[in-house]
């Protein structure tokens, strides 16, 4: 176990007409091996902008990076493409990597296929699936060239409350079961404590990391996301951070 994601000191500004727009000063945390980290801040912070440079499709303005491995990214909308099938979406990373004949890659998507549940749909479409399960696939076809890290970004703040909770226990399972280290970003306070090993509060903008907690609710091997929902704790937790973003008045 070790260090698999350092951010040191991140700033970013955007230059637009009206001048200069400050949205991250100063960001810093790191991941471990395994572990799952909550951004959680308000709409507007610059939580997408710390993923979208941690994949360098953004460069900082200042501070530094360092990554060992490969990642993965999950949005918000499953981006599914409609005419392909479920398996051809899920194959879509090998076809860019130039993998799809490649015996290794498809021997890992069946056995993902098999294992969570998707084997009998592959041959549907899209839009025969429910939100849930259209979650469920994105996240396989992220998983598919098998990334170290998995950046997911509100993955499920399209979904409805009690879909939600599902796909929470679904995706937890899953990262967990793979042993990927993830950065969650959320704006979700419960979301954020029921799925994170940590949770880095973030201020508005221009976004400071205003602290890193980590969340031990006292739960072992069978922690589930719905199950840390139901803990005494798990409300102390929520009214600290609660607290901690309200301070901020967004
Ligand atoms: P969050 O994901 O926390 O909601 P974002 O990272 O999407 O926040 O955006 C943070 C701020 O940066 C917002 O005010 C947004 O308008 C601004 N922003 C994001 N991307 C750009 C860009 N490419 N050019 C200019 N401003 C941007
Ligand atoms: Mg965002």
């Amino acid at each position: 176990m070790g260090t698999i994601v350092e951010v040191n000191n991140l700033t970013k500004n955007f230059y637009s007409k009206e001048g200069e727009v400050k949205v991250l000063d100063n960001i810093s945390f790191s991941l471990e091996e395994g572990e799952i980290i909550s951004l959680l801040g308000p709409s507007g912070s610059g939580k997408s902008t710390i993923l979208n440079i941690l994949t360098n499709l953004l460069k900082p303005t200042s501070g530094e990076v360092n990554i060992k491995g490969s990642i993965g990214y999950m949005f918000q909308k499953d981006h599914l493409l409609e005419w392909r099938s479920i398996m051809d979406n899920i194959t879509i990373g090998l076809e860019i990597m130039h993998k799809k004949n490649d015996k290794q890659s498809i021997e890992r998507i069946e056995r993902l296929l098999k294992t969570y549940g998707l084997w009998d749909f592959r041959n549907m479409y899209p839009k025969e699936l429910s939100g849930g399960m259209r979650q469920r696939v994105a996240l396989i076809r992220t998983l598919s060239v098998n990334p170290d890290i998995l950046l997911l970004d509100e993955p499920f703040s399209a979904l409805d409350y009690q879909t939600r909770l599902m796909v929470n226990d679904d995706v937890y399972r899953i990262i967990k079961n793979e042993n990927k280290s993830v950065i969650l970003v959320t704006h979700d306070i419960s979301e954020a404590i029921a799925m994170g090993d940590k949770v880095a509060v973030l201020s508005k903008r221009p976004s400071t990391i205003k602290k890193i907690y980590d969340i031990d609710l006292g739960l072992c091997d069978d922690k589930t996301p719905f199950k840390c929902r139901k803990v005494p704790k798990f409300q102390t937790y929520f009214d600290i951070l609660w607290k901690e973003l309200d301070n901020n008045e967004f």
